[in-house]
Parts: structure tokens; C-alpha cells; sequence
């Protein structure tokens, strides 16, 4: 079970191209991820440390996950990923080992980048030490926290987490040395959503007179994932109606078929 809880890619198939509207956001995860990395005598030379954890929070859906494997994929560096709910375990020390192993795993693969994903299932300052379920999740965050000061911050291990719920955090994981780049992954703007569905679209035989600004102001409020869906949804009424080539139309069904879909399961409101 502990082999399944980690997720290996020597290079994930996501580069920075494909990422849409987060440029400002893509910027600051190469500097602290991938210059150094790349660099690492440069940081020596210069003698700064680089970012210990890089964090990066917003909504869900908005290109996360995507930063992280683009930047590992990047750097030539293998993607470890880990689920933050994975590391909350029934038995004692089993989050803890985990953990330990996560950081074995990547010293024997550096150059790597390690990725954990919902951190605040783990570091959350709602946990109340006092209940030996909330004890256990407070030990593996120990743990987390006592391998990131553990390891040479200008070695070949790079550290992301990613949250949709900063509220929550514990400020005991924000503190220097710690996750102490915070970047921030807003919803896409109008530009952002056109570009993204410029970027799920771009492979689709789409129709001359289809205006993807239009779509994209029609928009407001989708994440990129969202978008990602209408784009493949489009497509399929393209087929259910027996043509090859997507219409206009076709997305607007799709806006209107997911928007139902979100409104009665998710109650995502847009
Ligand atoms: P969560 O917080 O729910 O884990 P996330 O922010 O990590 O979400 P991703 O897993 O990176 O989101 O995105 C999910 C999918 O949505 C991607 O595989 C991609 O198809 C699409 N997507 C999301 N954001 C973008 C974006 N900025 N540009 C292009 N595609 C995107």
C-alpha cells in the first residue's frame, strides 16, 4: 500500500505550453523550482538559499497540479506525487513512515520534485491534538516538517504543495524555512479562459466562424478544468450529430450541460 500511495512520473507529459492564463504564476514556480535545480552553483556563488517549499493555493481546477509536473517535466526532475489524505492513516507511525519514505524515494531519484497535493488534510490548525486521530495527523505534519529542514536546501530536491483551502492552513507550515513561497492560482480572467480554451480546443477540428473570445466571455467564474470538460463536451455533440467539424453551438450546449450537471451534483455555483 505504501507504493500506491505515491504517484512516479520520470517525465509527466505536461509543459508549460499547455498551461493557459497563469504566466505571472508559471514565472515564480521556475524561479524557485527550476533555476535551482538547474543552477544550484549559482545560489552558492551568490549565497542565497533558494525557497525551502514553494505552496501553491486556489480554487480547484485552476492548474495546480499541471505547474507541478510542468516544472518537474521541465527540470528534467522526477514528479513524486503524494496525496495529503494519503498521509492520514489509522495506525500510529504509518503517516510518519510514509513520509519518510516519500523523501527516500526522491533522494534516490533527485533530481526530483516532490508534490503533495491537499496538504491541509494534514496541516490543518483545526486538528485538535487532544484526539488521537487529530494526534496522529499532527505527528506526520512533524515529520513533514522535520525532513524539509533536514535536507540541503541547494540539493536536488524540490518541495510543492498545493491546497484549495489556505484559510485553513496551520501557520506552523508557513514559517521560514518551511513552505515559505506562497503562490497564489486565481480562477482564469478572460484572456486566461480564452487562451485555455485556445489550449483544449487546438488538437479539435473547430468551425471557421467559431469565436472563441465570445465563448470565453461567456465564461465567468469556470476554472480550467471546467473549460477543459466544455471543450471535450463540444466535441461530442459534434458527433452525436454526425458532423466533423464544432460549431459554436456546440460549446454553448456544452456551457449549458455542465452548468446543469454542477447546479443539481457539485452545487458549484458560477
Ligand atoms: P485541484 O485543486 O482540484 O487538485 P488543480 O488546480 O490541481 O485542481 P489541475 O489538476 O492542474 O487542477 O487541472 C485539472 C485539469 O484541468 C487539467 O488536467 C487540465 O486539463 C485543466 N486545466 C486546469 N487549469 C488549466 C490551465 N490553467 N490551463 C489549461 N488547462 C487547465
Amino acid at each position: 500500500s505504501r507504493a500506491q500511495a505515491m504517484e512516479v512520473t520520470e517525465s509527466p507529459d505536461v509543459e508549460y505550453a499547455d498551461i493557459g492564463g497563469i504566466d505571472e504564476q508559471i514565472r515564480e514556480v521556475r524561479e524557485a523550482v527550476e533555476d535551482p535545480l538547474e543552477n544550484p552553483e549559482q545560489f552558492e556563488a551568490v549565497g542565497v538559499e533558494p525557497p525551502s517549499g514553494v505552496l501553491l493555493h486556489g480554487p480547484p481546477g485552476t492548474g495546480k497540479t499541471m505547474l507541478a509536473k510542468a516544472v518537474a517535466n521541465e527540470s528534467d526532475a522526477t514528479f513524486i506525487k503524494m496525496a495529503g489524505s494519503e498521509l492520514v492513516r489509522k495506525f500510529i507511525g504509518e503517516g510518519s513512515r510514509l513520509v519518510r519514505d516519500l523523501f527516500e524515494l526522491a533522494a534516490e531519484r533527485e533530481p526530483a520534485v516532490i508534490f503533495i497535493d491537499e496538504i491541509d488534510a494534514v496541516a490543518s490548525k483545526r486538528t485538535d491534538s487532544k484526539t488521537s486521530g487529530d494526534a496522529e495527523v499532527q505527528r506526520t505534519m512533524m515529520q513533514l516538517l522535520s525532513e524539509m529542514d533536514g535536507f540541503d536546501e541547494r540539493g536536488e530536491i524540490r518541495i510543492i504543495a498545493a491546497t484549495n483551502r489556505f484559510d485553513m492552513l496551520d501557520e506552523a507550515i508557513l514559517r521560514p524555512g518551511r513552505f515559505d513561497r506562497l503562490i497564489e492560482v486565481p480562477e482564469p480572467d478572460v484572456e486566461g479562459r480564452e487562451r485555455i480554451l485556445e489550449i483544449h480546443s487546438q488538437e479539435m477540428n473547430v468551425a471557421d466562424d467559431v469565436d472563441v473570445s465570445e465563448i470565453a466571455a461567456d465564461l465567468e467564474g469556470y476554472s480550467g478544468a471546467d473549460i477543459a470538460s466544455i471543450a471535450t463536451e463540444a466535441g461530442m455533440f459534434a458527433i452525436r450529430d454526425d458532423r466533423t467539424e464544432v460549431v459554436q453551438e456546440d460549446f454553448e450546449r456544452a456551457r449549458e450541460k455542465l452548468q446543469d450537471v454542477e447546479g443539481t451534483d457539485e452545487q458549484v455555483i458560477h
